[in-house]
């Protein structure tokens, strides 16, 4: 507390989720320890990578893995590695590609914010299907084929930001890559738990995957995780490490890189703005190990019982209607739902999580990503006893008021 009252920020109580722009989630004791042991030494930072790629190969079944800053750093770390392979001529041109594969094939459906990542590493994407789902003018999803029409001579890779129930099935978009020898890279950011996915896409084959480190892993929140191929990995350190070293007595760990497959070193690259430091890579592998060796059911239980505490003191409250939304997969995490009745209440969602967020004492920032349907939504992710009994009592005073 301290030393953010020092800095005149005040704290927030997050039930909105991992959100990067309240900081991500909050790490464990574990983490925290880690870190402060790994600030206290110096490294070879190529040995440390290597270590944790190892970790990385064994939780994820991959053939190798590297610890980003994050999922986004991830896409565009693993789109470069994908567009100059170990061209380490390459590797120095980045982000120009003229002259290169370059071209990434990705669903309509699929576009979001977060495929900026992929277009900053200079890959142009290629949108194949059509919106009509979402624009209530047809019944089908993008499907496998059309992804397998748009392959040209200039394809690179294929992208696919992967959900449950996300189109096409996933399986059928690896097998087209397969196929036609054309990388995919799939995004699972934000799936996990369950934990299954940490290995299910390299198992379906898929060349790369990221994730965040800083959403349910609890790792530090600039940490992610890219897991895949050995010698896209190897692109990916060389393009990002700083390697201001003689060739001669360069001595990477061969788990990582194959000397004998480079001419040289290239000079500092595309991913060198995505510096990882050694607290945050062992952070990252402390909370890894930790989230796939305990697994999530007592976690998503804890999580219920905060929930269900929070649905208590927020009954017969009028014109709000408190309901516990369960996965069906019960690792899953669970999220409480207030939906207000609008007009009868006086005013509307967005209005109260403002309220929340910038009036009374403490703030609270709920998830507001049904604020238009009139819902505020409760994400465990940060909760402990107490704030879940602080989150409880303010949102008690701002929904009766
Ligand atoms: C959160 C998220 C990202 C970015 O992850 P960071 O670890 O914050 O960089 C990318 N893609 C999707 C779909 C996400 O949800």
């Amino acid at each position: 507390m301290g030393i953010y009252e020092d800095l005149g920020v005040r704290t927030v109580i997050n039930v909105g989720g991992s959100n990067t722009r309240l900081g991500g989630a909050l790490v464990s004791e574990d983490v925290i320890d880690a870190m402060s042991e790994a600030a206290k030494n110096s490294v070879d930072m190529m040995q440390l990578h290597a270590a944790a790629g190892k970790t990385i190969s064994q939780i994820t079944g991959a053939e190798s893995g590297f610890v980003t800053c994050g999922a986004a750093a991830a896409l565009t770390q693993g789109t470069a590695a994908i567009i100059t392979g170990l061209d380490i001529a390459k590797m120095d041109r980045m982000p120009d590609t003229r002259g290169m594969k370059s071209e990434v094939i990705i669903a309509r459906e699929h576009r979001n914010g977060y495929d900026h990542a992929i277009r900053a590493a200079g890959a142009t994407l290629v949108e194949v299907g059509m919106n009509e789902i979402f624009s209530g003018a047809g019944v089908r999803a993008t499907e496998a084929w059309e992804y397998e029409a748009a392959i040209t001579e200039n394809t690179a890779a294929i992208a696919y930001f992967y959900r449950p129930g996300s189109m096409p099935p996933i399986q059928e978009v690896i097998n087209v890559g397969r196929k036609h020898s054309i990388p995919v890279l799939v995004d699972a950011a934000g799936q996990l738990p369950p934990m299954e996915n940490l290995k299910k896409f390299i198992a379906m084959g898929a060349d790369l995957v990221s994730y965040s480190g800083g959403k349910a892993i609890r790792g530090p929140q600039n940490s992610g995780i890219l897991a895949g191929k050995k010698d896209l990995i190897a692109s990916v350190v060389l393009q990002h490490l700083d390697l201001d070293d003689h060739f001669d007595i360069w001595d990477p760990p061969p788990s990582l890189i194959s000397k004998e497959d480079l001419p040289g070193i290239p000079r500092h690259g595309i991913g060198r703005g995505f510096k990882v430091s050694k607290e945050s890579i062992v952070g990252l592998l402390t909370a890894l190990k930790s989230f796939s060796k305990e697994g999530n059911m007592e976690t998503s239980q804890k999580f219920h019982s905060f929930l269900s505490s929070i649905a208590t003191a927020l009954a017969n409250i009028p014109h709000v209607d408190v309901q516990m939304s369960v996965s069906q997969n019960p690792e899953v995490y669970p999220v409480l739902e207030l939906t207000i009745d609008e007009e009868l209440f006086g005013s509307n969602a967005y209005e109260i999580s403002r309220k929340l967020k910038y009036e009374g004492d403490p703030v609270v920032y709920v998830s507001e990503t049904k604020l238009s349907a009139g819902t505020l939504v409760i994400n465990p992710m940060n909760l402990n006893q107490e704030r879940t009994e602080l989150a409880a009592k303010r949102l008690r005073e701002v929904l009766s008021s």
